[in-house]
């Protein structure tokens, strides 16, 4: 099999990318398969950063008054150049971020998909009529674009985050900024190049054409770039996906200006099971939701809450599938876990378990693999930490594959347990029993952006809203109607007869 960075540098190529942006730069891009060196970027200047804003205010100046529909035929043609190169852009998922192929190959699918709901919307985008008090009056909402949408994405979902986001922003009306994470600017890169090529043939034979070649601009660099994004009152909207720690930097800065903010953040997900519980079923839902891209997604199962006459059972077969998990790299067949992003990623995965440990937990997993094959790559084994409670290490989101483990006597203490942590994004309940399942689901029930029935936390599709609430964020993004918060509503009075009644019955006779 070819090195990381030689397979790199020929997808790159492949998908169109100017070598001079990916070498001989000062930012080092390593792949975690290895910890190799596979890219030196360029990263950009604030001043670079403030032109690149204002190019895109200027690209969104023409952009809004090109009606929607033709608006989606640009998203229409990125979603047939995603489709030519899925392949290319899926394995440069895997070389970056660490994902096994099937799930960087299911990322580009999934920003395909967002691409398609985004077509559809672009004829949508409707608002309301509304009755009005006054006769002869009529009232409507119109939808109009917001202006420059900055998009801040995580290394984890380098690419969709941004397709999320980015494939509604366009149809409706606005120019993009997107800050990729450090960790991952390479498929950012490819991702442009892509964007790129749908652009070309959308603006061929268009006057505007030019004018709208900024209509989504890249921002190279640490998050000190990602502060001017957020700084600038150019910016009509900031959608950040990323830690709570940065989300609690950026919603008050965004705030302070009167801008509008889309938050993603961290989540601490529970697994509740039932004594009713499909127990073949909830195994395989919580293996890949827990031990699945080593932990490493925001909605990653980081917590079991199991009934004390099944935990056992469960316990015994988890353990037993986590014992068989193939970890490696995740461009081999057959491979489930690939590795963790950097050595700071696993330096808190060890912090972690050593705090459970301190605190009662017991430890089944956790060990590092393969430190001899690949010494600067950080592969390891999904841990199961059976706890005596929920402690402040439970309640904490470390981000790689820990499955906390606590047990419970009634659906009352389960649902108290899974919703006593900080965050609030997704949840589960593997159950048979209706009454069980409705009262997870019901307004006393689960307190997250995502509550799901026999089915794990993790693995969303595009047609729901997504997000969170509490320290998660409270943002929704991609489907159902997530595109509204990409648009400001304005509110429409028409006066259609010939006299000039008030509202509420004020009289005001000049
Ligand atoms: P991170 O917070 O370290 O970085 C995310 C992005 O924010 C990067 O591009 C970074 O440069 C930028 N950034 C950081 N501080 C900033 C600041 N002060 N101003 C502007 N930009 C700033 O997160 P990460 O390690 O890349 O990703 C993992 C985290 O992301 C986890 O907590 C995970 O749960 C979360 N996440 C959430 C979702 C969601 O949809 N809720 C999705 C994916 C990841």
């Amino acid at each position: 099999m070819s090195k990381p960075s030689e397979l790199t540098r020929s997808l790159l190529q492949q998908l169109g990318v100017d070598p001079a942006l990916y070498t001989g730069g000062n930012l080092a891009v390593h792949s975690p398969i290895d910890g190799s060196v596979i890219g030196q970027l360029h990263t950009q200047t604030v001043a670079q950063v403030q032109q690149s804003i204002d190019q895109a205010h200027a690209a969104y100046l023409a952009w809004r008054d090109v009606p929607a529909p033709q608006r989606g035929e640009l998203v229409r043609l990125l979603g047939e150049e995603l489709r030519a190169e899925k392949q290319a852009l899926g394995q440069l998922v895997a070389l970056e971020a660490g994902k096994i192929l099937t799930e960087g190959l299911g990322e580009v699918q999934e920003m395909i998909d967002i691409c398609d709901f985004a077509v559809g919307l672009s004829r949508q985008l409707y608002g309301l009529t509304i009755a009005s008090e006054r006769p002869g009056h009529r009232m409507m909402e119109t939808w109009h674009p917001l202006g420059v949408v900055g998009v801040i994405t995580a290394f984890n979902f380098p690419v969709a985050v941004w397709a999320w986001n980015a494939a509604l922003a366009l149809v409706a009306g606005n120019a993009v900024v997107w800050k990729p994470s450090e960790k991952t600017p390479l498929t950012a890169l490819a991702t442009q190049a892509l964007f790129a090529r749908a652009l070309k043939r959308f603006g061929a034979d268009r006057s505007d054409g030019a004018a709208l070649a900024h209509l989504n601009q890249l921002v190279l660099g640490d998050r000190t770039l990602g502060e001017v994004v957020v700084d600038s009152p150019k910016v009509a909207l900031v959608s950040a996906t990323g830690s709570t720690r940065m989300g609690r930097e950026v919603g008050p800065r965004v705030a302070q200006r009167f801008g509008r903010v889309l938050l993603e953040l961290g989540g601490n997900n529970a697994v509740i099971v039932t004594p009713s519980a499909d127990l073949d079923l909830a195994l395989r839902g919580i293996a890949f939701a827990a031990a699945g891209t080593a932990g490493q997604r925001c909605t990653t199962t980081r917590r079991l809450i199991v009934h004390h006459s099944v935990k056992q059972q469960l316990l015994e077969r988890l353990k037993a599938a986590y014992a068989k998990l193939p970890i490696g790299s995740p461009l081999q067949e057959g491979v489930l876990v690939g590795p963790l992003i950097d050595k700071a990623s696993f330096e808190a995965f060890e912090k972690a378990l050593a705090s459970a440990r301190a605190e009662g937990g017991q430890v089944f997993g956790g060990e590092r693999v393969d430190a001899d094959k690949a010494p600067g790559a950080y592969y390891v084994r999904p841990a199961i930490v059976e706890m005596p409670a929920q402690s402040e290490t439970v309640r904490h989101e470390t981000f790689a594959p820990i499955l906390y483990v606590l047990g419970y006597d009634s659906l009352e203490e389960a649902i108290a347990l899974q919703n006593d942590v900080p965050q609030g994004l997704s949840s589960a309940i593997f159950t048979t029993d209706l009454r069980e399942a409705e009262r997870f689901l019901s307004a006393s029930g689960s307190d997250c952006g995502i509550a799901n029935v026999n089915i794990g936390t993790s693995g969303a599709e595009i047609g729901g809203a997504f997000g969170g609430e509490k320290e998660t964020g409270g943002g929704r993004e991609s489907g159902s109607d997530a595109w509204k918060a990409y648009m400001r509503r304005a509110t429409n009075t028409v006066n259609y007869s010939r006299e000039l009644p008030l509202a509420q019955g004020v009289k005001f006779d000049i």
